[in-house]
């Protein structure tokens, strides 16, 4: 009888940890938790198995380009390997998710920076802490043109002047995606249309 207990308290125990693990997602409260963990208990068990095992080898194999500094599997994701995308021309964003959100309009050719972040004295994050020094090598190249499409949040507008302190002594191009990008928002629910005004209509830095 006792043994029988402590099984369906193990049972239990192991239910909450999945609970607790997907709640400790970004974006999941408790009744999502709850919903997810309920939902992979009546999946056939070689689909769990295929969901973790993606998930362990995503970790362990996605890392940044050496290029951009995208998440990618390879050392150059494959943007920076494309040899048809115009090297030239640097668009710098915030994160992987806006590169994404950039490359799903389909319409821009060049190629990405991504920052990792953005400099917010409130959070301590300091110029040094985002991918500012990666920038200024790969600008020791051939560049046209530098794109700063840093959100029109307060810290996205302190970094896109920072950058375009350091850039303009350069003599490269420092431009600026229009504004019309709601604050604070996540580039990634931004639709298409506005995402290619806001670059159609950038303005010199
Ligand atoms: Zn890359």
């Amino acid at each position: 009888m006792g043994d029988s207990d402590s099984d369906m308290d193990y049972y239990g125990s192991q239910i909450s940890n999945l609970i607790e693990q997907l709640g400790s997602l970004p974006g999941i409260g408790s009744k999502t938790a709850q919903r997810l963990a309920f939902h992979i208990i009546s999946m056939p068990p070689e689909r769990v198995e295929a969901l973790a095992a993606s998930l362990t080898q995503a970790r362990r194999n996605v890392r940044y380009c050496k290029e951009c500094g995208t998440l990618t599997d390879q050392e150059l994701c494959p943007i920076c390997s494309d040899l048809k995308r115009d090297h030239r021309t640097i668009m710098v964003v915030e994160s992987s998710r806006d590169l994404a959100a950039y490359e799903k309009t389909g319409h821009y050719n060049g190629v990405y920076h991504v920052l990792q972040g953005v400099i917010s004295p409130q959070l301590g994050i300091g110029p040094s802490d985002i991918r500012l020094k990666e920038l200024m090598q790969r600008l020791q190249g051939d560049v046209d043109e530098v794109i700063i499409a840093t959100g029109s949040s307060l810290e996205g507008e302190t970094t896109a002047m920072y950058i375009s302190r350091l850039v303009k002594p350069t003599g490269i191009r420092v431009t600026r995606i229009a504004s019309g990008v709601p604050v604070g928002g996540d580039l990634e629910y931004i639709d298409e249309v506005t995402l290619l005004r806001a670059l159609d209509g950038r303005v010199e830095l």
